[in-house]
């Protein structure tokens, strides 16, 4: 079925849109209640992020617009040390789009939750005239315990500097399946809860964590290195990236470090517990190819020594990217 102008009206159009395929797809008894709007338990500290999904194509090799908007919201939580609790989902569709399609994203939205530990709590769906287009904003909501001070401001002179993982599959998946090239490269759109709960736990002093989304790697250094007013000093040898997304990232001219994924973070904890961090991180979901990439110096800017033995200053991100990535 497509969807039509009378599935945004508010009237029986709209709540059987929302009983065939949202609550059909998430069910609990906050969002069953169907109030005007969600009341939860809460505890100590909030974390709040919001974010808004508009990638193209909806589906790609390794995930979806749904997977897609809950990892997202979920990451930035985790990102200052905050336990990922509820998120919110907000559709804006075109008028034309497959009733087939939005279950498979509605389905799709709640495994991931499921995954991330967070309960989805309340929802809103607009139709608005177009060709099929879906787009999604997601709010989440977090709880921050107290100790945790995870902010970009806190990376010292002597910090290391972990990758969770390989640098670019979302980029290269998205654009491979925009550009019809086939390969077996998959994004890695996935929750970073393990990873960073199991650093919390085992007590590393994290001074900062960021994902490595849109800009990628040297951009978010470079973002890091301001706020902290701090050189980021790293080995290009040491930066993962898997065979397949190198050759991809070389063929068409792409710069590997502004190469955007969705499932990897950078975190720069004390020198001390590097190591720790490191076999923590490996033994999560999603973190065996994590790599210390660096150290955290006095100066400022980001410096990479490169493979041939040479130094040079990585920038961020200027200009445009690829377009609707996330
Ligand atoms: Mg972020």
């Amino acid at each position: 079925m497509k969807i039509t102008m009378a599935h945004g009206s508010g009237g029986r159009a709209t709540s059987g849109l929302i009983e065939n395929i949202f609550k059909k797809a998430n069910s609990n008894p906050v969002l069953d209640a169907m109030e005007d709007s969600a009341v939860v338990d809460g505890d100590n500290k909030i974390a709040i992020t919001t974010d808004s999904f508009v990638v193209t194509p909806l589906f790609y090799s390794g995930g979806d617009i749904g997977r897609l908007s809950v990892c997202g919201t979920v990451n930035d939580l985790l990102m200052r040390g905050a336990v990922p609790k509820y998120i919110t989902s907000a559709y804006i569709i075109e008028e034309g789009a497959d009733t087939e399609v939005l279950e498979r994203i509605a389905v799709s939205m709640s495994k991931t939750a499921k995954e991330a530990n967070v309960c989805l709590v309340c929802g809103d769906t607009k139709v608005i005239e177009g060709s099929g287009g879906i787009y999604i904003n997601t709010t989440g909501v977090g709880f921050v315990k107290d100790g945790t001070d995870i902010k970009s401001s806190n990376c010292k002179a002597g910090d290391k500097i972990i990758v969770s993982g390989n640098m670019g599959d979302h980029h290269a998946a998205v654009l491979s399946h925009r550009m019809g090239i086939k390969n077996s490269i998959k994004s890695d759109n996935a929750p970073l809860n393990e990873m960073v709960l199991g650093m919390l736990e085992n007590k590393i002093r994290i001074h900062a964590l960021r994902d490595i989304t849109r800009g990628g790697l040297g951009t978010v250094l470079n973002e890091l290195s301001r706020s902290s007013d701090k050189c980021f000093l790293i080995n290009e040898a040491d930066i993962p990236v898997s065979d397949e997304v190198k050759s991809f990232s070389q063929i068409l001219g792409l710069n590997i470090m502004h190469m955007g994924n969705e499932g990897k973070l950078v975190a720069v904890v004390d020198a001390e517990d590097a190591d720790i961090a490191l076999s923590v991180i490996r033994n999560s979901k999603y973190g065996e190819d994590a790599k210390i990439i660096g150290t955290v110096t006095e100066g400022n800017g980001v410096i990479m020594n490169t493979k041939i033995g040479g130094r040079r200053v990585v920038l961020e991100l200027i200009g445009e990217g690829l377009p609707r990535i996330c």
